[in-house]
């Protein structure tokens, strides 16, 4: 599976979240056609969530 990278609100540079890999992402598509993915900070273990484009939560979910 591809390496998803998304901000993580535990792991703060400057105050600000920081971009990090996602752990164990499980990319879901609401009843919206909108792609999301839900996972884990490998840095800190905290929750991370991130909207996807479509191109992005298809390529994911092969
Ligand atoms: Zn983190």
């Amino acid at each position: 599976m591809a390496t998803l990278m998304a901000l993580c609100m535990k792991c703060r540079t400057n105050n600000k979240p920081t971009m990090r890999e996602m752990k164990d992402p499980v990319v879901t598509k609401n009843e919206k056609g909108r792609y999301s993915a839900k996972g884990t900070c490998v840095v800190c273990g905290g929750n991370m969530f991130k909207f996807m484009s479509a191109a992005d939560g298809e390529a994911m979910m092969k």
